[in-house]
């Protein structure tokens, strides 16, 4: 819809107050009543209307305010094929001609509207662009837009309509203003894209719209395959994502991500895989290829490959002096044969599934050092990085087993300390460092919140504080994701 078109009916419709029963009869406004769960960000997605357009054309001061029953008046765009959504998100699967073919348009005007040089390049949480969307204007009040119909041009043709799962920042936004507009809380994007403060951001950043996730879609997978989710869409540098999809037969799956082999943890009929990837802290942003084979009890092999995104982490950068009298814990040697201690335990894979849901804490204490900060140590290259979440807790405050599982660790390392690691199955490990107290054995069982030890300042450490660590297939991540997301 043009902007002039579109402030020529706003006036018109605040001119001229039209009861709603008339306006539903109008072919340029349709009457939407907000259901439960409803944002009016999805309102809008639904009708391809900015949150702008629809809480201008209300009078809805706080777009994050809006009641399930409220009639909402939603000015349509001017788009020859109203059942068309602007934009599509690619789900697995897909190719660039089967979502043409979807929406009954060439692969090339595809290709042509979206700047893509290469159709076979598309990568599953990607938004497509399926019509020319122009941007639209800050919500205009009644008293002025008489004269912004005389002074606003014609709209331009861009597509900068942001994007669903990945916005991109404009100049002037603000994250209370993103938030708004994508109906979340300041504090949701935030510990969405790590931003620890919120005041800092800058335009052309990239930030992750969480909690949006696209209908699970089952075109053009191999007929062997039900359906395929990928969650999160789109992949973050030191996180966790899943691999999950139905089969109509029970599969040998094996494949590979990020150059390492795939764990996979199928139900017990053998039709229902998991795959849990930790992303390596390090890892380049771009889009990588995920291969799977899935071979069946005959033998007939199914390949499927798909393109992920993986976005850069964000994370902070420090430098830690460790005392002159200590720096025979910076011995390369001795690191390296701690770390092949613990990716000799935490890098296994059992079957099971021991956890259930999110994680919980593993003390009663404020975070001290969140995961993934790039460090030095004593002044060396930036090479290494905080591999777990910190919690300052006094000695003797109790350690508690995040998620049920067995204990496969419980002793003395070097840097680490007094160490415990838990198995949570699925290739799932949590370890406890620099504990004082141990109270557990290799071979127990433990539940949530079990205590497991006490927190204390054994290993490399300047004071006492609990480390946590959390392993999905060999590779450390953000613990804290676990403790917001559920993963079983
Ligand atoms: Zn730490």
């Amino acid at each position: 819809m043009s902007l002039r078109w579109f402030f020529g009916l706003l006036l018109a419709g605040i001119l001229l107050w039209i009861p709603a029963s008339s306006v539903a009869q109008d072919t340029n406004v349709t009457v939407h009543v907000v259901q439960r769960g409803e944002t009016l960000f999805r309102i809008s997605q639904q009708y391809s209307v900015s949150v702008e357009a629809i809480a201008a054309f209300n009078n809805i001061a706080d777009p994050t305010n809006i009641q399930v029953g409220q009639r909402l008046l939603i000015p349509l765009a001017e788009t020859v094929r109203p059942d068309m959504p602007a934009t599509h998100v690619v789900q697995p699967g897909e190719t660039l001609k089967s979502i043409a073919s979807r929406y009954n348009v060439s692969v090339e005007d595809l290709a042509a509207l979206n700047n893509l040089v290469d159709i076979d390049t598309i990568y599953v949480g990607q938004v497509l662009n399926l019509i020319v969307v122009p941007t639209t204007e800050p919500v205009p009040t009644a008293t002025t837009e008489a004269t912004m119909v005389a002074s606003v041009p014609d709209a331009p043709i861009e597509n900068t309509e942001s994007a669903p799962f990945l916005y991109t920042v404009q100049g002037g936004d603000t994250l209370f203003r993103i938030a708004t507009r994508f109906g979340l809380t300041v504090n949701d994007l935030a510990r969405a894209n790590n931003v620890s403060d919120p005041t800092l951001i800058y335009s052309g950043q990239q930030l992750i719209i969480p909690g949006l996730k696209a209908p699970e879609l089952a075109l053009d997978l191999p007929s062997a395959i039900v359906n395929f989710q990928v969650e999160p869409l789109i992949f973050v540098e030191g996180e966790t994502g899943r691999f999950r999809f139905t089969t109509t037969e029970p599969m040998t799956v094996g494949g590979t991500f990020l150059d390492r082999v795939l764990t996979v943890a199928s139900d017990q009929a053998g039709t229902v895989d998991t795959i849990l990837v930790g992303v390596p802290v390090f890892t380049e942003a771009g889009i990588y290829p995920l291969s799977l084979t899935l071979t069946n009890n005959a033998g007939e092999i199914t390949p499927l490959n798909l393109n992920i995104q993986v976005l850069a982490g964000g994370y902070s950068r420090e430098t830690i002096t460790i005392a002159s009298n200590r720096t025979d814990l910076l011995d390369p040697i001795l690191e390296a044969s701690e770390q092949g201690v613990l990716q000799g335990i935490m890098g296994n894979f059992t079957p099971t599934r021991y956890f259930d849901g999110p994680m919980s804490l593993p003390a009663a204490a404020s975070i001290s050092s969140p995961f993934g900060r790039k460090r030095s140590y004593n002044g060396g290259p930036f090479d290494r990085f905080h591999a777990g979440t910190d919690f300052a807790g006094a000695p003797g405050t109790p350690v508690l087993a995040s998620a049920p599982g067995y204990v496969v660790f419980a002793g003395q390392l070097d840097v680490r300390g007094n160490a415990t690691i838990i198995d949570h199955g699925w290739g799932v490990y949590t370890g406890y460092w620099h504990q004082t107290q141990q109270y557990v054995n290799v071979g127990d069982y433990v539940n949530t919140e079990q205590v497991i030890g006490t927190i204390g300042s054994t290993g490399r450490v300047t004071g006492p504080h609990l480390h946590w660590e959390l392993w999905v297939n060999g590779v450390p991540v953000d613990p804290m994701q676990w403790v917001q997301e559920s993963f079983s």
